[in-house]
């Protein structure tokens, strides 16, 4: 695990302002990865890191010599996969590069000063090359509340307390906050009916998680131990993991979600390394009455801060809300500490088989539900199955996502004597089906 050191020092100051507000997701403690480009303009995608208001055009600061090495190169990139697969090392190590010359005081501030892009005037997308996407299943109050509705006789599987579930998914339909869909279509079978339907998705759901992004790769056959695991992750962004549940209850078994899981899903433009993140870790444990992992999914480095204090939420503002000029409505709260397993333990069961992991491979935890209602992630949670309707500001109602809906995901991290840091914003729209 990365371990504290002058670049999360919370008295450290920017000379770019607007990192220094105590409000900003971006302040020089932080320094995500991100891929952007300026709005509506032809420029080459290239790589950025976020401070305040605020781009640092990597491309731009390595042209002017400001910023040196491979990995500074790499993280100029049109996809941070290059990046992500030198591992933490070269990464830390320009971290702490951007965090010396973003200081106050910094003799480079002149010549970095001109490679800034407001984020205002930026667009973004997806940060890598998203080889593989595996989503895992980690809040057992999620598996439960769900759980209760697919199966009410059985909603806890026996296998839920032992192994991490999760399942491939697809990467294709991965894109960036911003992101506008029309409502999937697909087969769903009535309650009563004798055949299903092909109709547009009636229960459009969804699901609020975090998306680890691996770093470094591991070969083929060679399990990652879990005294390793955390070297293979690169870095954490704010997943929306949309469901459409109609669809999803009628396919799901055998094999699983299929067509209720790929038509969209989406990230936040910005990626915060497992370094950024060294403040607020927190211990982790399984209730003393539940099964302990097995020893390939245990380590004391995981018993002792394997858990992340990751404050998260989701808010909902509807197409009459956006007329009206009402701000967003906050669906749920919860944090990522809640999980029934963590970012390790997703990478040492992955690779037990010897499966590799590749740099950018995408690891969803599952929506990350907590203990309580309030705290639950999903809608078929919140409306218990669609019983009971979510009430908004001026009077609607919400049972599933309706068209014209847009939802935004929010993570931030807050602790005494550490700076607070925040993952922006995962934002995206539900268009009308396709005709
Ligand atoms: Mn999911």
């Amino acid at each position: 695990m990365p371990p504290l050191n002058e670049t999360h020092d919370p008295q450290l100051r920017s000379w770019v302002a607007s990192a220094n507000d105590g409000a900003t997701d971006f302040p020089i403690q932080n320094l995500p990865f991100g891929v952007f480009r300026r709005q509506g303009s032809q420029e080459p995608w290239r790589g950025g890191v976020a401070i305040g208001d605020q781009i640092v055009d990597m491309a731009a600061a390595v042209a002017a010599g400001v910023l040196t090495g491979d990995a500074a190169q790499a993280a100029a990139e049109s996809t941070l996969n290059r990046l992500m697969s030198l591992g933490q090392g070269p990464a830390s190590s320009l971290r702490l590069a951007l965090s010396k010359a973003l200081r106050s005081g910094a003799t480079q501030e002149a010549t970095l000063k001109a490679c800034l892009v407001p984020q205002a005037e930026a667009e973004y997308t997806v940060p890598a090359r998203i080889g593989d996407y595996t989503d895992f299943y980690t809040s057992v109050h999620h598996a439960t509340n769900i759980g209760k509705q697919f199966r009410p006789d059985n909603p806890l599987l026996p296998n839920y307390k032992w192994v991490p579930i999760g399942y491939h998914g697809r990467s294709s339909s991965i894109r960036v906050s911003g992101q506008q869909f029309p409502r999937p279509r697909g087969q769903s079978m009535a309650p009563g009916a004798s055949a299903p339907e092909l109709k547009p998705c009636a229960r459009l759901d969804i699901e609020l998680e975090m998306g680890v992004f691996v770093g470094s790769a591991n070969e083929l056959g060679t399990p990652v131990g879990m005294d390793q695991a955390e070297s293979h992750i690169f870095g954490i962004a704010l997943f929306n993991d949309w469901s459409a549940r109609d669809i999803q209850g009628w396919e799901y078994q055998p094999l699983g979600p299929f067509l209720s899981k790929n038509f969209a899903s989406t990230l936040s433009p910005w990626i915060v390394t497992l370094e950024a993140l060294a403040p607020f870790r927190t211990p982790f444990a399984h209730p003393a009455d539940d099964p302990q992992p097995l020893p390939y999914l245990a380590s004391a480095a995981n018993s002792a801060q394997g858990g992340l204090d990751i404050e998260l939420e989701a808010l909902i503002q509807t197409a009459r809300m956006r007329e009206a000029g009402t701000a967003p409505a906050r669906l749920c709260k919860t944090n990522y500490r809640h999980a029934y397993w963590t970012a390790a333990q997703m990478v040492a069961h992955h690779t037990v088989n010897g499966c590799n992991l590749q740099p950018g491979d995408l690891l969803g935890t599952g929506t990350l539900s907590g203990p309580t209602l309030d705290s639950a992630c999903a809608l078929i949670e919140l409306t218990t199955g669609g019983k009971n309707p979510v009430q908004l500001p001026g009077g609607e109602q919400r049972v599933w996502l309706e068209d014209g809906d847009t939802v935004t995901l929010r993570g931030w991290c807050q602790r005494q004597g550490a700076a607070r840091i925040g993952f922006g914003e995962c934002v995206g729209t539900i268009l009308p089906a396709l005709g």
